[in-house]
């Protein structure tokens, strides 16, 4: 086995395959705020290149609509619009806050698209962690809340109908930047591909035979599980992976909406879905709910299924996979 992408969290394996298509391309640059690696396979060498020019093309279109890291894109548009002003934001954005909201709902406000407030107040958006106070956290949270969001597909707009509301898609925009990535690169004519964006994997249609591997969250060289990766998408999240210090103590990028701090603890979830979207989303509210409800959320959502890594007290950790995935254990 050779690794292709070497990843935190997620390894792709490939198998070395007596593969018929005579065009391969392969990119690795930087976008939205990540690395990204690009594989195309296609009948010709020009439809493969084409292939992952267009899957970039998508990242830099969806980083200028939805990051909230450059004031220019139209989700900056929306959070400075003002409580209760429509903003016209387009289809695409419409319908990601859509499903930002859907997985709101389902995982009881674990998962909530304007943490933002909370992002900010934290120091995560200008690198200064710190414990704000009591009064400016509770004052915070009155304006977290999926509820207070309201969009209009049809029109093509959203508002946000709290003083203080501001949205973050920063635990979805990854996914679907990967779907309509892939969908991109098959009308350019690729047969099939794969692309790791930060993490976020996407497989799909035909080439090499590709196993996505759980790395040890202590020790990413060491892949101490596989499963095979064909027309998939996996997403990994964790509080290890990304994180600020303070004082002397850690704190990660995933805060829970509920109680309005990082959420405690170095638990990593991996989650396998069609749609990369689904399993970006899911992955982080895994991480917010924790691995009860973690678990029973993603079982209760048709092909989806998780990896939680839990560590234990005593060091080291236990590996838990919902139902119906067939886990591989190797290296432990
Ligand atoms: P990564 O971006 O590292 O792949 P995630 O997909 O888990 O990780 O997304 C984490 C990002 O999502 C944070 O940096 C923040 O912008 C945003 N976020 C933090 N907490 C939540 C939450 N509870 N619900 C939705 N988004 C969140
Ligand atoms: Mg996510």
């Amino acid at each position: 086995m050779r690794p292709l992408l070497v990843l935190l969290t997620c390894t792709v394996l490939s198998a070395p395959a007596a593969w018929a298509e005579t065009g391969t391309a392969e990119q690795v640059r930087y976008v939205m705020g990540t690395p990204a690696t690009v594989t195309a396979w296609a009948p010709g060498q020009a439809e493969a290149d084409g292939a992952v020019e267009a899957a970039y093309h998508v990242f830099s279109r969806v980083d200028s609509l939805m990051s909230t890291w450059r004031d220019d894109s139209v989700l900056s548009r929306l959070n400075a619009a003002g409580a209760g002003n429509w903003v016209t934001v387009g289809s695409e954005v419409c319908e990601v806050l859509l499903e930002a909201k859907a997985v709101a709902g389902a995982s009881g406000g674990a998962f909530d698209p304007t943490v933002l407030p909370l992002v900010r107040l934290w120091g995560f958006r200008d690198g200064a962690v710190a414990v704000p106070d009591t009064a400016s956290l509770t004052t915070v949270m009155e304006s977290v809340g999926h509820r207070w969001l309201e969009v209009d597909l049809q029109g093509g707009r959203a508002r946000l109908n709290r003083a203080g509301m501001a949205v973050d898609l920063g635990g979805i925009a990854k996914g679907y930047a990967l779907d309509q990535a892939a969908a991109a690169m098959r009308k350019a004519g690729a047969e099939g591909g794969m692309l790791d964006l930060g993490g976020n994997l996407l497989a799909f249609g035909q080439g090499p035979a590709a196993t996505a591997g759980i790395v040890d969250p202590e020790d990413p060289s060491l892949v101490v599980a596989t499963v095979p990766l064909v027309d998939v998408s996996a997403a990994t999240s964790g509080q290890y992976e990304r994180f600020l210090t303070s004082e002397g103590r850690k704190y990660g990028h995933i805060l829970d909406p509920r109680t309005g701090h990082p959420v405690p603890g170095d638990l990593s979830v991996t989650v396998l879905a069609a749609e990369a979207l689904l399993a970006d989303a899911l992955a982080t509210a895994g991480v917010v709910l924790g691995l009860e409800a973690g678990l029973a959320l993603i079982e209760d959502i048709p092909g989806a299924e998780g990896v939680f890594a839990v560590p234990r007290p005593e060091g080291g950790y236990d590996l838990v996979a919902t139902s119906g995935l067939a886990l591989t254990e190797t290296n432990r």
